[in-house]
């Protein structure tokens, strides 16, 4: 049995929302239990079509996936760790934290994946290093033990499904339970210190290790209180440099004369300033490559590339407006 949800719904990872949901129309259309009665096969079919419908059918929830799938881990025994699985649901769970249902809330997992975005400074992505981080991960309650509270019961509503089905057909379209909030189940006594939630929010003081070349989306895999947390990327942009893979790129402005006749300047670089010599002549717009000043990735080290831009005088004095005279006198 196939665990790839793009296989379930016989697209490639490349299709379209429209082409998803047109594969998924197909699919539910056939296997529906309402064209196929008393067939378990055909209606297990379905469920899987549904769930992995679940996840692509809605764009946060197939980046997470597609995160997970593309990062070199099988995001479903990444999610299991290691053990086995027969049912989908269980993998969905595993990987988004809810109970049996993508879309609900419900039991935490206790070995669950959580994901945090985080923001940090160019310079640090770009040449690695390490930062402090608070981070409000989730936790199994201790009060309740993750249970929620006492006096469970099966829900009234949706009868321990979690979801509820509105539409009609195979254009039915499924909900989390509104009554039970997706858990399938109800409360007399809901816990007083997550309030039936079973889990909590609790803040970890962490200390993540960036490597050097990292951008935005980049996404780190670190295992914080026995959970798997992805921490994903966020760079600040900075007022001097934007990178090129592993180049870095800036400008620096130097006047007419200058440009004309030459100059030494300082320019940041991730090392602090280096001198950089503008040669005499130099013409606006010319790119100055600095070696092995930008951003080591994999080994290899990018450069930094410096535009330079001419600033021409905009007001002078009558003393410059006699030297530019001359200049234009003398024929440049
Ligand atoms: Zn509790
Ligand atoms: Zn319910």
């Amino acid at each position: 049995m196939t665990k790839d949800l793009y296989e379930i719904l016989g697209v490639s990872e490349s299709s379209s929302p429209d082409e998803l949901r047109k594969a998924y129309r197909d699919l539910a259309k056939k296997n529906h239990p309402d064209t196929n009665p008393d067939d378990s096969a055909a209606e297990e079919r379905f469920k899987r079509i549904s769930d992995a419908y679940d996840i692509l059918g809605n764009p946060e929830k197939r980046e997470q996936y597609d995160l997970m799938r593309k990062g070199g881990h099988d995001p479903f025994s990444a999610a299991a760790g290691g053990e086995g699985f027969g049912d989908l649901s269980d993998i969905l769970r595993s990987m988004f934290g809810g109970g049996g249902n993508p879309f609900g809330g419900g039991r935490p997992a206790s070995r669950g994946t959580s994901q945090v975005e985080i923001e940090i400074p160019f310079v640090t992505a770009a040449k690695g290093g390490t930062v402090q981080r608070v981070l409000r991960l989730p936790a199994v309650c201790s009060k309740c033990n993750g249970a929620g509270g006492s006096g469970r019961e099966t829900c009234a509503s949706c009868g321990g499904a979690g979801r509820i089905s509105s539409g009609q057909g195979f254009f039915s379209t499924m909900h989390p339970c509104a009554n039970c909030g997706g858990r399938g189940y109800t409360l007399k006594k809901k816990c007083s210190a997550c309030g039936g939630a079973g889990e909590i929010r609790s803040s970890e003081n962490v200390s993540l290790r960036i490597p050097p070349g990292a951008s935005s989306g980049t996404t780190l895999r670190t295992s914080i209180g026995g959970n798997t947390v992805l921490v994903r990327l966020r760079v600040k942009n900075d007022r001097f440099f934007t990178r090129q893979g592993r180049d870095l790129l800036c400008s620096v402005t130097v006047t007419a004369a200058q440009a004309v006749l030459g100059a030494a300047l300082m320019v940041r670089t991730l090392d602090g300033k280096v001198k950089l010599k503008i040669k005499p002549g130099t013409q606006p717009g010319a790119v100055l490559r600095m070696r092995g000043k930008g951003v080591v990735h994999n080994g290899i080290t990018g450069d930094q590339l410096v535009t330079v831009v001419v600033k021409l005088p905009v007001e002078l004095t009558a003393e410059q407006r006699s030297l530019w005279t001359k200049v234009r006198e003398a024929g440049f």
